[in-house]
């Protein structure tokens, strides 16, 4: 039976602790297609996204957003990935097509430090009133998603936080599972209980397992749920949309300056866009492209 993807907000019973668990599979395959990633690629952005879903978590009002950048100094170059508080999501990896190098996978998880480098987190949080965007900025120091968000939240919003990402992709790039684990304590939350948090944390092994075990048994989720005293208070289905169209792209083509515009005419007088953040396909014949330019 097909299970629709899903982020699970949940607090804990002493309203010390927020958390967000989420199983997004379909919605990274489907990304994944659309961008035609390698399994490299693929293994990047999965992990990326599944921080982006996390992090969207605690968006409060219909139009907010969030956005998250990687500008990494290693060859998959940057990463962008958007969530929005109605549930939708999409993004991009700037080498679709990265492949594995030597010693980046242990024990089965690869590591994905020698793709990402170094280089910084740009997180931009939109919300639908007028209001300008908030920016934060903060190192990538490990090159490994997880680690680098957490430190995202600790230094640059001073929050204590827990996450763990879990994806299971074979050799020949099939996904099986992808989903994450945050939890956040609130401002002054009590030293005990993050330290129960941190505790319960690392009694989990692998975000991977637990995933893989839940697909057998929805029992595991209750487990988590127990182990950490959270009780969920919502819930949001995840899926891809981009909202890229025909208009915002003859937009695009109507402000280009004409010498930049020429350079897009193909032999047949069409120009094809394309979506960097979902790789639709936009054409527009020589006689839509008349009317936009005039
Ligand atoms: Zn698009």
């Amino acid at each position: 039976m097909k299970k629709q993807d899903t982020l699970y907000i949940a607090i804990s019973k002493d309203k010390q602790i927020h958390g967000y668990i989420c199983s997004i599979p379909d919605t990274v395959r489907e990304l994944q297609q659309r961008h035609s990633l390698s399994m490299v690629s693929s293994a990047v952005f999965a992990r990326a996204l599944t921080a982006g879903v996390l992090l969207g978590g605690n968006l409060k009002n219909k139009n907010d957003s969030l956005a998250i950048k990687w500008n990494c100094t290693g060859p998959v170059g940057s990463i962008y990935v958007e969530s929005t508080y109605a549930g939708t999501v999409r993004g991009m990896v700037d080498d679709p097509a990265l492949q594995p190098v030597e010693e980046s996978i242990t024990d089965g998880e690869l590591v994905l430090e020698p793709y990402l480098g170094f280089g910084e987190i740009v997180v931009t949080r939109k919300t639908g009133d007028n209001r300008p965007p908030y920016y934060s900025v903060s190192p990538i120091e490990s090159g490994e998603i997880a680690n680098d968000i957490s430190l995202y939240l600790r230094q640059s919003l001073q929050i204590d936080s827990a996450l763990r990402l879990g994806l299971a992709i074979t050799p020949a790039n099939e996904i099986s599972v992808c989903g994450g684990l945050l939890l956040q304590a609130y401002p002054g939350a009590s030293d005990k209980s993050i330290q129960k948090m941190y505790d319960a944390f690392s009694a989990i092994d692998s975000f991977t397992n637990v995933l893989e075990r839940k697909y057998d048994n929805n029992t595991i989720m209750q487990d988590i749920l127990e182990e950490f005293d959270l009780e969920i208070i919502g819930s949001r289905p995840i899926s891809f949309s981009c909202s890229c169209s025909s208009d915002s792209i003859s937009s695009i083509l109507k402000s280009l300056p004409q010498e930049d515009f020429i350079r897009f005419i193909r032999d047949d007088g069409t120009v094809s866009a394309l979506c960097e953040y979902c790789s639709e396909e936009y054409v527009f014949s020589p006689e839509s492209l008349e009317q936009i330019r005039q």
